[in-house]
C-alpha cells in the first residue's frame, strides 16, 4: 500500500452545461480547474477513478527548476511562486518545502552537460550553482562516494503527491467547480467542427471548451476523435523506506539513486531515467517519432513485450457514447513497480551512506510515466478541433510545473495573453514533422 491519499468531497449531479470540461483530476486538471473558476468560469472535472490517484500521487514530489528543457524553464519558474503562494490561497497544505535539489556526479561528461545547462538557466533567471568536488561533497555530509562535482538550485523544492492535487480540486470546488469522480469522459461531441457537449458515463454536458488532461490515457481518448497524441508510457517504480538518520535535507540525485527525505522520517529512493517500457501498438504507431528519443536513453530503459501489447491490440477505439470505455474499465492504473530496480536504488542509497544500512522498504508502488518524443508537454489547441485544448504528456516531471501548466491552460482557453510564451508546448510540434528529441543539454 501507498501512503494514503488524501480524498476530498466531490460533487454528484452533473451539470447541463458548463463553461469548461476538464477531463482529468490529476494535478494537470485540476490546477488549470482551479485557475478557471478563480477567473470566473463555471468548470466541471471529470475524473475516471480517484483524484490525484495515478500519476499524480505516484510521483517523487520534486518541484525542480533544475535540469529541465529550456523550453520549460519560464514556466517551472512560474510554478515555483504558484507552490509558494497556493496553499495560502486554497487555505489547504500542499506539503511544499523550498529544500533546494543536488545533482551530484563522479561523471565529468554529466558535470560539462550540468555546466552548459547552467548558463542557460542563468538566461531564465534560474540561479543554479554549480559544485566543485569539496561543494558536492559539502551538500551530502555523511556520502563515502566520491563526487567530482554538482549542480544545485536552492529555488527548487518538494512537495506531498499524496496531498497537493486533492488539495488544488478542494480549493477549485470552494471557487465554484464541480468535481466528479467515478465519471469518465466516453467521447466528445461537435457541431460544425466545433467541440459542442461532452459525453460521460453518467450523462452528457454541453461546452464549447474541453482540456483533456488525462495523463497516460491522453492519446488513446484523442485517437477515439481521429486525432494524433504521439504518446509512450514508461513504468516508473518509487519506494517508501522506514524512518532512519537524516543524512539530507535537499532532494538528492546521482547515477545509482535518488532520494528525499519524507515527513515521517524515512526517505522516497528511486532511481532516475529507469523505468520499463511495454510494447504495444500504439508504441509501434510512433515508434519512429520516439525513436531518437530511445536511442538517447536506451541504457535506462527495460523493454518488455507481453500481455498489454494484446489487450491493447484487441481493444478498439471506436466507441460509441453508449459503450463502456476503456477508462471506465481501468479506474486507477496501478503499474507493479520493479523490485529489482528498487533494490539496486536502495543499494545504491546505502552505500553511499553507510549510515543508513538498516534502511529497507516499506512500500513500493509503480506509475505509468506519459511521455512525448521531446519530453515537453503538449499545453494548447488542438487545430484539427475547435474548442479542445491539451495539458498532457508531461514526460515524468509534470508534478512540480503542474500549477503553472493550469495558468497556462486556463490562459489559453480565455484567450488572453499567456503567462510565458507558449510556443516550446504548442500541439503542432508533435505532427508538422519537427525533429523532436529530449534537450541534449541536461
Ligand atoms: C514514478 C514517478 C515519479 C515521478 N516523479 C516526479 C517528480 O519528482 N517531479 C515531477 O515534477 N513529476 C514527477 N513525475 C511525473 C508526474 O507525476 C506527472 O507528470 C504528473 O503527475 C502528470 O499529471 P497529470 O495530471 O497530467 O496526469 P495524472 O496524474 O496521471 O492524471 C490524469 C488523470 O486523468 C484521468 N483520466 C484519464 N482519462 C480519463 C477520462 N477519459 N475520463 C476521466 N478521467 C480520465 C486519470 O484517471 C488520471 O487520474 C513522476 C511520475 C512517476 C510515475
Amino acid at each position: 500500500m501507498r501512503q494514503p491519499l488524501d480524498r476530498i468531497e466531490t460533487d454528484t449531479t452533473l451539470p447541463d452545461a458548463a463553461d469548461v470540461v476538464v477531463i482529468g483530476g490529476g494535478i494537470a486538471g485540476v490546477s488549470a480547474a482551479y485557475m478557471l473558476a478563480k477567473r470566473g468560469h463555471k468548470v466541471a472535472v471529470l475524473e475516471k477513478g480517484i483524484v490525484g490517484a495515478e500519476q499524480s500521487s505516484r510521483n517523487w514530489g520534486w518541484c525542480r527548476q533544475q535540469g529541465r528543457d529550456v523550453g520549460e524553464l519560464d514556466l517551472m519558474r512560474h510554478a515555483i511562486g504558484l507552490w509558494q503562494s497556493l496553499p495560502q490561497e486554497i487555505g489547504r497544505d500542499l506539503g511544499f518545502q523550498q529544500t533546494g535539489v543536488v545533482f551530484v556526479t563522479d561523471n565529468p561528461a554529466e558535470l560539462a552537460s550540468w555546466e552548459r545547462w547552467s548558463k542557460v538557466a542563468r538566461e531564465h533567471q534560474i540561479h543554479s550553482t554549480l559544485l566543485s568536488a569539496e561543494e558536492a561533497q559539502a551538500r551530502t555530509p555523511g556520502s563515502r562516494k566520491r563526487w567530482i562535482g554538482g549542480l544545485t538550485t536552492p529555488s527548487d523544492g518538494r512537495a506531498e503527491p499524496a496531498m497537493a492535487a486533492p488539495a488544488i480540486a478542494a480549493g477549485a470546488r470552494r471557487l465554484g467547480a464541480q468535481v466528479f469522480e467515478n465519471c469518465a469522459a466516453r467521447l466528445l461531441e461537435t457541431t460544425g467542427g466545433k467541440v459542442s457537449a461532452v459525453v460521460t458515463e453518467r450523462g452528457t454536458i454541453r461546452t464549447n471548451a474541453v482540456l483533456v488532461a488525462g495523463g497516460a490515457w491522453s492519446s488513446l481518448f484523442c485517437r477515439r476523435h481521429g486525432i494524433d497524441l504521439p504518446q509512450a508510457v514508461v513504468c516508473g517504480s518509487v519506494a517508501r523506506t522506514t524512518p532512519g538518520p537524516q543524512v539530507m535535507v535537499a532532494s538528492t540525485s546521482t547515477t545509482g539513486f535518488s532520494a528525499r527525505p519524507r515527513t515521517d522520517g524515512g526517505y522516497t529512493v528511486a532511481m532516475s531515467g529507469r523505468g520499463t517500457v511495454h510494447i504495444t501498438p500504439s508504441l509501434l504507431r510512433y515508434g519512429l517519432a520516439f525513436l531518437p528519443t530511445f536511442l538517447q536513453r536506451r541504457k535506462g530503459l527495460k523493454i518488455r513485450f507481453g500481455r498489454s501489447f494484446f489487450e491493447e491490440l484487441f481493444q478498439s477505439a471506436a466507441w460509441g457514447p453508449g459503450d463502456v470505455t476503456p477508462f471506465e474499465k481501468t479506474r486507477i492504473w496501478d503499474p507493479a513497480p520493479d523490485p529489482e530496480l528498487l533494490a539496486l536504488a536502495m543499494d545504491g542509497f546505502k552505500t553511499a551512506y553507510p549510515e543508513l544500512a538498516d534502511l529497507a522498504i516499506a512500500e513500493s508502488w509503480g506509475g505509468a510515466i506519459d511521455s512525448l518524443p521531446d519530453a515537453v508537454p503538449v499545453i494548447s489547441s488542438v487545430p484539427k478541433m475547435d474548442g479542445l485544448y491539451l495539458s498532457t504528456g508531461f514526460s515524468g516531471h509534470g508534478f512540480g510545473i503542474g500549477p503553472a501548466a493550469g495558468v497556462l491552460a486556463a490562459d489559453l482557453i480565455e484567450g488572453r495573453a499567456p503567462v510565458v510564451a507558449p510556443h516550446p508546448f504548442r500541439y503542432a510540434r508533435l505532427v508538422d514533422g519537427t525533429r523532436l528529441t529530449p534537450d541534449s543539454r541536461l
